[in-house]
C-alpha cells in the first residue's frame, strides 16, 4: 500500500520528542529516507542512532521554526531532496484566556502558525524547482475545529494553521504539491502520559465516545495515507484522529 515511501525522503520538524520522534519510526519502518529536525541535536543524534541500527537513512538537522535564517539553512542541508514534509513542531499553552500574557500568545502563533508556514514555503520552494511535486502534512489538533476552555491561544494558532492548510493546497495545487492538515485528538505520549490517570484525564476519556485515549500508532494510517501516493488524490483537508471526541454529545 505505501510502497513509494522506499523511494522517499521525509523531513520531520520537532522530531526529538513525542509525536514526531514516533512519526520518525513510522516512517523507518515503511522504508522511507528520514530528516530529523529540531533545537536540540543531541536529542535527534540519539533517535538517528536507534533508527539507523534498524536498517533506516537518516539525516540530523538543527531547526528552529521561528527563526527564518535557520529555516532556510535546515531546508537547503536536506540531501538530496525532500519528497515529504511532517510540519509537526508546535507548542501548547494552557491557561484563562484572561489571563493569557502576550509573549505566551506570540510565542505560541510564532511556532504554531508563522513556523509552519515558513517550513512549508521553503520546502514547496524546493519541490517546485524539483518539479516532482510532492506532500506536506500539517500537524493541526481537533482544538482547531472545536473550541476547547483553557486552549484559546492555541486553539487559534491551530485553526489558523487549519485553514493556512486549505490556502496553500489551492495555491500549489499547480505544482503537483499535496498539502492536508492531520488533526489529532488527546493522544498519549511520554510527556502526558501521567495526565490521563488523573481524575480530570479520566473525564476526559469518559467524554470521548470511543473511551479511550489515542495512541501514536494510531495515527500511522491516517497519516501514511496523507503523506504517500496512497492520498494522491486528496489535498486541501482536515483529517481528524480522535476516538469521535469532535462529535461528543453536547
Ligand atoms: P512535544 O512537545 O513532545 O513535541 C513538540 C516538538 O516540537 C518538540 O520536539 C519540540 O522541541 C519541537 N519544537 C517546539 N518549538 C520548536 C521550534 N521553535 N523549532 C523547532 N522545533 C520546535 O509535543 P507533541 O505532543 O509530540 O506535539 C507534536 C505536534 O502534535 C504539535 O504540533 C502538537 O500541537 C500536535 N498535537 C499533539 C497532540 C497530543 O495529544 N500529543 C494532539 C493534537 C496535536
Amino acid at each position: 500500500m505505501f510502497e513509494d515511501l522506499q523511494r522517499k525522503t521525509v523531513l520531520i520538524t520537532g522530531a526529538s520528542s513525542g509525536l514526531g520522534a514516533g512519526f520518525a519510526e513510522i516512517f523507518a519502518r515503511h522504508g522511507a529516507r528520514l530528516a530529523l529536525a529540531a533545537r536540540r541535536v543531541e536529542k535527534l543524534e540519539a533517535l538517528q542512532r536507534k533508527l539507523v541500527e534498524g536498517g533506516a537513512e537518516v539525516q540530523v538537522v538543527e531547526l528552529d521554526v521561528t527563526d527564518e535564517n535557520s529555516v532556510e539553512a535546515a531546508v537547503n542541508a536536506v540531501v538530496p531532496n525532500i519528497d515529504i514534509l511532517v510540519n509537526n513542531a508546535g507548542v501548547a499553552t494552557f491557561g484563562r484566556s484572561l489571563e493569557i500574557s502576550a509573549s505566551d500568545w506570540d510565542k505560541t502563533l510564532d511556532t504554531n502558525l508563522r513556523g509552519l508556514f515558513l517550513v512549508a514555503q521553503a520546502v514547496a520552494r524546493r519541490m517546485e524547482r524539483g518539479g516532482t511535486g510532492g506532500s506536506i502534512v500539517n500537524i493541526s489538533s481537533i482544538t482547531a475545529l472545536r473550541a476547547s476552555r483553557g486552549l484559546a491561544a492555541y486553539s487559534a494558532s491551530k485553526a489558523a494553521a487549519s485553514h493556512l492548510t486549505k490556502c496553500l493546497a489551492l495555491d500549489w495545487a499547480v505544482h503537483d504539491i499535496r498539502v492536508n492538515a492531520l488533526c489529532p485528538g488527546y493522544i498519549e505520549t511520554e510527556m502526558n502520559a501521567g495526565f490521563f490517570e488523573t481524575p480530570e484525564g479520566l473525564a476526559l476519556i469518559a467524554r470521548t465516545p470511543m473511551k479511550k485515549i489515542g495512541k501514536i500508532a494510531d495515527l500511522e494510517g491516517p497519516l501514511l495515507l496523507l503523506a504517500s501516493d496512497a492520498g494522491r488524490h486528496i489535498t486541501g483537508i482536515d483529517l481528524p484522529v480522535d476516538g469521535g471526541h469532535l462529535v461528543s454529545s453536547l
